[in-house]
């Protein structure tokens, strides 16, 4: 009555190869080293989409790129820096030091949010862990972002 594993066997291979292209593209490119960093696959992944992203703008807090005909500005926040909460641990040495500037930098976060608003910007803050898991899921979000306020204006 027990059944071999020899019967799931091809299933179990099979299924051990499927990658989605999203996931596919990150762990190409993450063999290829350290230039491609999340910010890079995410702009890229849009750019796939259509979307026409510039680097630089003369708006506050250095987003990551941005789309200046519909004014959102791209963020990628890296789990640690950023303290997201999935990832970020407290360092066990340096405690204080270590919160001290997670709060730091997440009331810089907060400051730049708001001084973007003011001038008419969307602040688009994504995590790094998104777009390592599903690039392609948040490039779409922000496409339809992008589309929908190029559309407003
Ligand atoms: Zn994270």
């Amino acid at each position: 009555m027990t059944k071999k594993a020899t019967s799931n066997e091809s299933e179990a291979s099979a299924s051990t190869d499927v990658l989605t292209p999203a996931q596919r593209a990150f762990c190409m490119s993450h063999n290829r080293g350290k230039d491609t960093k999340p910010e890079i696959l995410l702009r890229s992944a849009c750019h796939a989409l259509g979307l026409r992203h510039r680097l630089k703008a003369n708006i506050p807090g250095r987003p990551d790129f941005v789309y200046m005909s519909s004014k959102v500005a791209v963020f990628v926040d890296g789990c640690f820096w950023h303290a997201c909460p999935v990832h970020y641990q407290a360092p066990k040495t340096r405690a204080e030091f270590w919160n001290e500037k997670r709060q730091r930098n997440r009331a810089r976060d907060e400051a730049v949010n708001a001084q973007l608003i003011a001038r008419g910007w969307i602040p688009l803050r994504v995590w790094e862990h998104d777009v390592k898991a599903d690039v392609e899921a948040v490039a779409c979000h922000i496409a339809e972002l992008v589309r929908e306020r190029s559309r407003e204006r």
